[in-house]
This record gives C-alpha cells, sequence and structure tokens, in this order.
C-alpha cells in the first residue's frame, strides 16, 4: 500500500534523513517533537509538526500514547522510528500496526528476538553465523558459569541478555572475582533494563568491529550491502565509522555476506539489519544484531549509491527491493564522523547556542545535521549534532578529502569533537587502518599521560 503520509518518531539529524527520502517519493512528513525541540530543523523542514511532551524523552519521544495521537490527529499512515527511542521496541511497534499504520521496520518478532542478547545469539548460531564461544544461553549458577569459564578460558566478559549501548557488561580477569562480577553485573543490568539475565562469553584481546548491513523484503528475499569497520570507539560507543573496512578483502566480503543475506532471508526478516561481529585474526564472531537502521549507515550509502531510507519505505509499502545482489557493486572508500557536542578530550557534553555554523562541501562530502546558527543545542538528549561522511575513490583519497572537509566545518559557540578527528586523521595507525576496538583509548590514554 502506498505511504502518503509520514510520521517521523525521532528527532535531530536522523529526522531530517527520514524526511528527505519522504520528500523526495513525494511523500508527505509529519515531525513531532518535545518542547524542547520546538525550534528544531526536523520541525521546521517537515510538512506538518506536532508537539508531543515536555523535554524529558520518556514523555515525549519515548511516550507511546503521545506519538499514536500525533499520528492519528494529523493522518499519518506510517511511522518511521528511526534509531533509537522507538526503533527496538517491539511492543510500540505492535501498537503502531494495532492502529492499521504502516511500521517502517522489521517485523515485530523479529525486533523481539534480537532485542534479547541471549536470543539473539541462539537464532544467529541456528542460521549458521559464527558465534564468540561463550555460555549457551543465561546463566546463573556461580558453580556452572566458574565451569565454563575454565572451558572456554580467561578472560571473560560478563553481558546483559537487555543490554544496549554498551552498558552492562563487565570483563573478568580471574576465577576468582567471577561470583562478584556476575552478581554486580547482574544488579546493574537489574538497574538500567529491569532484567539482571546475563551470559557469559570469552572475552576477545584485540578484535575490530566488524558489521553487514543486511536488507530483507520480508518475503524470504535478502540481500547484504558489505561491511563497515566501526572499531574506533570509546566506551564501546563508535566515534568514526568507514566502508569498506581495511582488513576485509572482496572474497571475504562475498563469503560472509552471502552466509548473513541467506540467514536472513531464511528468517524472513523485513527491512534494514545490522549484524555486528567481531573480527580478529582472519575470524567472525557475531554479537548482536540490530533491526534498524543504523547511525553510521551513510557510508554504506556512499559506496554501494543505494539509500537505505528509501528501500525501508518500499519495503514497508509492500514493494520488492529496489535492487538486486548481483547489482550491488562497492566503489572507493567512505568514512563518517559523528560530531558531538562536547569538549574534545574530556568528551564533557557542551550543549548551548551555536553563534556560527558553516557546513563542509565540495564533491563527495555528506553534512546530515540539523544544525543552523542561532540554533540552541538542548542538553537533554544525545551530544551529537552532526555527521561528515566523505567518499574518496581511494582510502587514502577519501581521508585527504575528510580532513579538509573537517577544516571547513564551522560549529561556534559549543566545544565539539571536530578537534578530535584532526588529530585522529593524523596518526599513523589510522591512516594505515591499523586499529581494533582498543586503539582509541590506549591513545587517549597516552594522550593525556
Ligand atoms: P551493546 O549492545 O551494548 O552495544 P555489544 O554486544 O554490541 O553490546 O558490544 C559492544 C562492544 O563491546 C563491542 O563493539 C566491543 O567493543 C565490546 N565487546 C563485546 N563483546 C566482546 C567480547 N566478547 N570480547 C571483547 N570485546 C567485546
Amino acid at each position: 500500500m502506498p505511504i502518503t503520509r509520514l510520521l517521523i518518531a525521532n528527532r535531530g539529524e536522523i529526522a531530517l534523513r527520514i524526511h528527505r527520502a519522504a520528500h523526495e517519493m513525494g511523500i508527505e512528513t509529519v515531525a513531532v517533537h518535545s518542547t524542547a525541540d520546538a525550534d528544531a530543523m526536523h520541525v521546521r523542514l517537515a510538512d506538518h509538526a506536532i508537539c508531543i511532551g515536555p523535554p524529558p524523552a520518556a514523555e515525549s519521544y519515548l511516550n507511546t500514547a503521545a506519538i499514536i495521537a500525533a499520528a492519528e490527529v494529523s493522518g499519518a499512515d506510517a511511522i518511521h522510528p528511526g534509531y533509537g527511542f522507538m526503533s527496538e521496541n517491539a511492543q510500540f511497534a505492535e501498537i503502531v500496526e494495532a492502529h492499521g499504520i504502516v511500521w517502517i521496520g522489521p517485523k515485530p518478532e523479529h525486533i523481539r528476538t534480537m532485542g534479547d542478547k541471549v536470543e539473539a545469539k541462539r537464532t544467529a548460531g541456528a542460521l549458521g553465523l559464527p558465534l564468540v564461544p561463550g555460555s549457551d544461553g543465561a546463566i546463573s549458577d556461580p558453580v556452572e558459569a566458574a565451569r565454563i569459564a575454565d572451558e572456554i578460558g580467561y578472560p571473560v566478559i560478563i553481558k546483559a541478555a537487555s543490554g544496549g549501548g554498551g552498558r552492562g557488561m563487565k570483563v573478568c580477569n580471574r576465577p576468582e572475582e567471577l561470583d562478584t562480577l556476575m552478581k554486580q553485573a547482574g544488579n546493574e543490568a537489574k538497574a538500567a533494563f529491569g532484567d539482571d539475565t546475563v551470559y557469559l562469553e570469552k572475552y576477545l584481546g584485540n578484535p575490530r568491529h566488524i558489521e553487514f548491513q543486511v536488507f530483507g523484503d520480508g518475503n524470504g528475499n535478502a540481500i547484504h550491502l558489505g561491511e563497515r569497520d566501526c572499531s574506533l570507539q570509546r566506551r564501546h560507543q563508535k566515534v568514526l565509522e568507514e566502508a569498506p573496512s581495511p582488513v576485509i578483502t572482496a572474497e571475504e566480503r562475498d563469503r560472509m555476506g552471502g552466509i548473513v543475506a541467506k540467514a536472513m532471508a531464511d528468517m524472513g526478516y523485513r527491512g534494514a539489519g545490522t549484524i555486528e561481529f567481531l573480527w580478529e585474526n582472519g575470524q567472525f564472531y557475531f554479537i548482536e544484531m540490530n533491526t534498524r537502521l543504523q547511525v553510521e549507515h551513510p557510508v554504506t550509502e556512499m559506496i554501494t549509491g543505494v539509500d537505505l531510507v528509501r528501500e525501508q519505505i518500499r519495503v514497508a509499502e509492500g514493494r520488492p527491493l529496489s535492487v538486486t545482489q548481483d547489482e550491488i557493486e562497492f566503489k572507493g572508500h567512505a568514512i563518517e564522523c559523528r560530531i558531538n557536542a562536547e569538549d574534545p578530550w574530556t568528551f564533557a557534553p557542551s550543549p548551548g547556542l551555536v553563534t556560527a555554523y558553516h557546513a563542509a562541501g565540495g564533491m563527495h562530502v555528506r553534512v546530515d545535521s540539523g544544525l543552523y546558527a542561532g540554533y540552541r543545542i538542548p542538553p537533554y538528549y544525545d551530544s551529537m549534532i552532526a555527521k561528515l561522511i566523505v567518499y574518496g575513490r581511494s582510502r587514502e583519497g577519501c581521508i585527504m578529502r575528510l580532513r579538509r572537509a573537517l577544516e571547513e566545518m564551522v560549529v561556534d559557540g559549543v566545544k565539539t569533537s571536530i578537534p578530535l578527528h584532526q588529530q585522529l586523521l593524523r596518526e599513523g595507525d589510522v591512516l594505515n587502518g591499523d586499529y581494533s576496538i582498543k586503539w582509541l583509548e590506549e591513545w587517549l590514554a597516552t594522550r593525556e599521560a
């Protein structure tokens, strides 16, 4: 069924991203916003805007009743959740569908399965994806836990089944610490996610984070759009992402991509998804699947030319994907810098008034951002204010262009992570693509010393 009016249940750059795809398809947009976002760019650009509550996200962007009511009064026939907020809330997806509104996302049962990391791992294993060695599901008995940890070998990582955003994980180096850390992890998970279920995994020493973009039509057809390397992380949060990964060969991409696409086809997966792996010594180890659009999706768009949001909308309308696997070609290199309103070295948030703003431009430069001069960055939400995505025919050319683009970016009035990116792009290891998920924190520590 064709979508004519789309409610975007999000804010910031991703709300704009979705608005742009919708308008290019001739679809009207409805923005929702908290009182803190009344002047936000996503509100200004949308065809209709509805205030859904006060600044705290729990009362606005996470307020199911307010969002559904906004869809009904505005006559929206579909909802796109973006990332974060409602995007991986299976119950919300069910409520949307129960109201006869098209949910632009995966089937609720797939969101639910993949949202529980224990279930996700079991499902991934059954679909033939390689797993990190670990406990077979949830674990609570300390004797059993000690036995499994011995078997897989220390260090091990204790993870919360309901964890997310890098939270709810503890690394355990010695058997005598296991019991205490398991209890701590369980208590923290209970406090953060309302669920104390934990499981054990081998802690990999120096892996890279490599994830595959997948797409399904919900009818048993699925494709992959290659990988992204997101190894540059601080506190398990991605800072800079690139595609393709500097360490993956075309053969490896085809092989692993084939495996993940087949898994999604077998599952009957619908919409965009990301299958995350750790990669060490040439081996992939599944860690989780995100059943939504990712922040870093533009790097994939740059090297494949496929508009992922457009595909999401098409599939939600019940249409097939517009490309087949054979038509997807990986060309050149793309890198994304996440620009946050924060001190580049202490990472303290820096909300406030943006006094001047100039976005970088020129060939193969894309800036996804809701910033404008005179905009006041509210303190209530994520600190990411812009994404700078740059393409080059080679990785080297991409980096040269990215350095040039970072020089051009002007965001005055608040502190941003632009200086961090500028320094990173002068580091030999980054230039050589020679880094693991540990690299950035180690580099930051030596800078401080
Ligand atoms: P979340 O859902 O909280 O993002 P993930 O399972 O995706 O959790 O893990 C987040 C990050 O934690 C990974 O990108 C990696 O940096 C680190 N990590 C997770 N599992 C392991 C592991 N078994 N060994 C080493 N590092 C890990």
